[in-house]
């Protein structure tokens, strides 16, 4: 291994004397959650527990059937029960409670709180503990070195969990964002017994046929704006509930408006039932996405952020449309959006 000087020594260590200390934790991740969030919590869990710890893994949406292959995925639960239980809340992949779900910003009986996350600093809850640090490439690659620095025997469970984690925040090892120590963590976790071809398969051979059938209904549909750098998919909410899936199992559609030549931000707009639309925004590096999705309540990272608004899918196509103009990166593009054939 390298022998950095690790900028989050100080902060993984204070959280692992809490973890310690106390016995009673709640582990919470963000609403759709991502490999990442949901490998995070699962090991993070599973280390827990190993020390004879009691935990709770909570996730407000669930698991979506493309993670159901995670090991111990189903000890997730959307059942919250009665928060006094808890000694600490842990919160994962995010650092606001909001991205928590709903029942989180309506409360005020929190127990005591930490934050592990790796999103660029917007507005973090106050916490007992808090680690967040953009330039890590997944919260999975922080509980890798709390677990470490805790001296936590990593299980193949925990192994495939992490790696899981690693490797959907990273885009298999291809984003930009992927480290000589992600990649170094990726390999103590496949000594760990973490096997990425498994995992690769599973989480990409193993999609349900309807994904096709959407994917045919929406990719005619690819609009492209200010001389090309801008390229939109929408998926309305007729198409998405037809096929009655969660917005997860599209969530990277965004990759075709981006694998196109020119394309500086790609948005993909899907339009959820209750007229509420999520917006994915990714960037080839030059627009500031999670700027832009800031802007509209949002947050992520550079390259990948995202935001949910009221609206339907043609309006906030327009409001988008409209607010990505002074996210261009040439000024004399700023003014064109008219659709382009
Ligand atoms: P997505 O486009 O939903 O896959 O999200 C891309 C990135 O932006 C991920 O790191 C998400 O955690 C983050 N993100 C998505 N939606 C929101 C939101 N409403 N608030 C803050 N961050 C978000
Ligand atoms: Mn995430
Ligand atoms: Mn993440």
């Amino acid at each position: 291994m390298r022998n950095e000087p690790n900028q989050n020594q100080a902060g993984i260590e204070s959280l692992a004397d809490l973890l310690r200390k106390k016995n009673h934790f709640l582990l919470l991740s963000h609403v759709s959650p991502d490999g990442d969030a949901l490998g995070s919590m699962i090991a993070l869990g599973d280390a827990l527990r190993s020390l004879g710890k009691n935990v709770k893994l909570f996730n407000e949406t669930g698991v979506p059937s493309r993670y159901s292959f995670l090991p111990r995925a189903a000890e997730v639960t959307g059942r919250l029960g009665r928060l006094a239980d808890f000694e600490v809340a842990i919160l994962l992949d995010c650092h606001s409670l909001k991205r928590a779900g709903v029942r989180f910003s309506q409360t005020d009986q929190l127990p005591l709180l930490a934050v592990l996350d790796h999103h660029e600093v917007g507005d973090p809850v106050s916490a007992a503990v808090t680690v967040i640090d953009p330039q890590t490439a997944a919260t999975g690659e922080l509980v890798y070195q709390l677990l470490i620095t805790m001296g936590v025997s990593i299980t193949p469970e925990m192994a495939t969990n992490l790696y899981t984690a690693i490797s959907t925040d990273t885009g298999s090892f291809n984003f930009d964002n992927t480290t000589a120590s992600c990649l170094e963590v990726a390999a103590a976790l496949v000594d760990s017994g973490a096997r990425p071809w498994d995992i690769y398969r599973q989480l990409n051979f193993n999609l349900p046929p309807e994904r096709l059938r959407i994917l045919s209904q929406t990719l005619g549909g690819v609009d492209y704006y200010y001389k090309g750098q801008l390229g939109t998919l929408t998926i309305d909410s007729e198409i998405m509930s037809a096929a009655q899936i969660y917005e997860i199992d599209t969530e990277d559609f965004v990759s075709f408006p981006r694998s196109i030549k020119g394309v500086e931000l790609a948005v993909l707009i899907t339009e959820n039932g209750g007229g509420v639309c999520h917006v994915s925004l990714r960037s080839q590096g030059r627009v500031n996405a999670a700027a832009m999705a800031k802007s509209f309540g949002g947050g992520g990272h550079r390259n990948a952020a995202g935001f949910s608004i009221s609206g339907s899918a043609e309006s906030v196509k327009s409001r988008v449309i409209a607010a990505a103009a002074s996210f261009m990166p040439r000024e004399e593009d700023r003014s064109l959006y008219e659709a382009e054939p």
